[in-house]
């Protein structure tokens, strides 16, 4: 390993404070490496539950947490909080909005993706995506605010104020419509009982023959089932050509009077890779060889959603997932501490332990390895069991905790004021 001279031992800078990221530095614990962790935000950000902030049902510290706190026992990681504008792989350079160039010995690229909208018109401006704690607080302020506006003029219901179109039917559109749906259907009802409930569709659209189509179709089926229990209209088949600030027009030409629409159908990776001078696969993620590393560059490793990892087992390239992320950064991390070692680096071995998710109170699904498959109550506890473990901390786990437990016996959702940093005093 090459290590800049001056340097008592190799400095591993590590870009994005995401799952990857993390399980990067956490991998890297007893190494002897001066490892440091930039982020644009101070907070490491749970993704899997945006959208129980967005409807109210988890406040925003329980999925933002310091990344500052998740490393006081690591004396080996100074967080940084800054915006990478760059990386010249060949340089070993990497630059920031505010700080100076910074040389390292080893690279951790872990910056994510960003909503890719597919060039649809109006998309990029009106649009609400689903992949950061300011999207979700950001719609969340939207809902509250339309139904607000609907109460004091009526007249807006018909015009489709609390009408909400929520695009992809994936685990982020589904998800996020059915939790709109209880959020709609167990509260709404209730703090606006003048306002016509009967109205206020809610309109999951998905380009493809099905939602969920990484699941089996028993699972499928429930899942469209259980959206239609709490009054979410499915539509497969179609495609959202275009949005303006009330309207969303479909590709067959239907018109929905909608204000606001969810966009959780497809991802691009960071546009730092963009410029990197290396050929992308499909959205814009960096192939990685066996071991993560970098083509051409065995001291550059590329984790989570920016990464194209193919699985050595079944030769499949694996999904944007947070445990594919947090297993491949921990794995770069090993590498990273093996090669410091003078070992030879190993080949990324994915862990498949099933893919889970949650159509609202107690209605999720869960598909192991192997194929088996569970639905209804059971999987939902089993859901609410796995991401309580990934929360990064106990105090997470504890605010989540009495957040869904409160929920799930009164059907109420504290989180659902709207406080800006604009409020006058
Ligand atoms: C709504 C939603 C629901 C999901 N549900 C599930 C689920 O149920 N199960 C599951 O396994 N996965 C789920 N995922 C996917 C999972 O969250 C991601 O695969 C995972 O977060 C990817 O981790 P990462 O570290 O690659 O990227 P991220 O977690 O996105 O982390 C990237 C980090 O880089 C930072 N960053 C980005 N650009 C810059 C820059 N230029 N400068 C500095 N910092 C930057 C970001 O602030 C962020 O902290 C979901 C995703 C979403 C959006």
């Amino acid at each position: 390993m090459v290590v800049e001279a001056g340097r008592d031992r190799p400095t591993v800078l590590i870009l994005g404070g995401g799952f990857g990221g993390v399980g990067a530095a956490r991998a890297l614990k007893d190494a002897e490496v001066d490892i440091e962790l930039v982020d644009q935000h101070d907070y490491h950000t749970f993704q899997p539950l945006l959208y129980q902030v967005a409807t109210d049902l988890l406040e925003t510290s329980a999925v933002g947490h310091p990344l500052r706190d998740l490393f006081h026992d690591q004396p080996n990681v100074a967080v940084k909080e800054d915006t990478v504008t760059g990386v010249d792989l060949d340089a070993r350079t990497v630059s920031f909005a505010h700080m100076p160039d910074t040389s390292y010995d080893v690279l951790v690229l872990g910056l994510g993706a960003r909503a890719n909208f597919f060039g649809v018109e109006g998309a990029e401006k009106h649009a609400f995506p689903m992949y950061t704690l300011h999207d979700a607080v950001r719609l969340r302020a939207r809902i509250l605010e339309r139904w607000e506006a609907a109460d004091r003029d009526p007249s807006l219901v018909e015009d489709g104020a609390l009408n909400v179109v929520v695009v992809g039917g994936g685990p982020t559109g589904v998800e996020s419509a059915g939790a709109l749906a209880e959020l709609y259907r167990n509260e709404f009802d209730k703090d606006y009982p003048q306002l016509p409930q009967d109205q206020a569709r809610i309109v999951l659209v998905e380009a493809g023959p099905v939602i969920f189509s990484m699941f089996k179709k028993n699972l499928q089926d429930y899942a469209r089932k259980a959206l239609k229990e709490r009054g979410v209209e499915v539509k497969t088949g179609d495609s959202v050509a275009s949005i303006t600030p009330t309207r969303v027009t479909l590709a067959s030409g239907e018109v929905l009077n909608a204000h606001t629409l969810i966009w959780g159908a497809g991802l691009q990776g960071s546009p730092v890779a963009g410029e990197l001078g290396l050929e992308l696969e499909r959205g814009g993620r960096i192939s990685v060889e066996p071991d993560l590393s970098i083509p051409g560059h065995p001291e550059a490793f590329a984790v989570g959603d920016v990464a194209w990892i193919t699985d050595a087992t079944t030769k499949r390239v694996l999904p944007q997932l947070g445990s594919v992320a947090l297993q491949a950064g921990e794995w770069a991390g090993k590498n990273i501490a093996r090669r410091v070692a003078g070992k030879d680096t190993e080949a990324f071995e994915y862990t498949d332990k099933g893919t889970m998710a949650t159509i609202g109170r107690m209605a999720a699904v869960v598909q192991f390895h192997r194929g088996r498959t569970m639905k209804g109550a059971k999987a939902s506890l089993a859901w609410g069991a796995v991401h309580l473990a990934l929360l990064s901390t106990g105090e997470d786990r504890a605010k989540a905790m009495i957040d869904w437990t409160w929920a799930g016996f009164s059907h109420e959702r504290a989180g659902r004021i709207s406080v800006s940093a604009d409020d006058e005093e």
